[in-house]
């Protein structure tokens, strides 16, 4: 399982990285980027499908 942050569409809202610090966290100049790697995030992928849902800007996209 591949997730993808376009962090040219991310408008630093925070809500990935306040809401499931299990698998966001806030990275270089305060963009969101992956805890996990992939393994990891088949793991938690109930909350990466609600981070999905939530981002107001559609900036996480699951890739496979
Ligand atoms: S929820 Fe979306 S807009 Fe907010 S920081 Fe995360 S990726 Fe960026």
């Amino acid at each position: 399982m591949k997730v993808r942050i376009d962090t040219d569409k991310c408008i630093l809202a925070g809500e990935c990285y306040y809401n499931h610090p299990e698998v966001f966290k806030q990275g270089v100049d305060a963009l969101p980027a992956l805890v996990l790697g992939e393994v990891g995030l088949k793991m938690f992928i109930k909350q990466v499908q609600e981070a999905v849902e939530v981002c107001p800007s559609g900036a996480i996209v699951i890739e496979d």
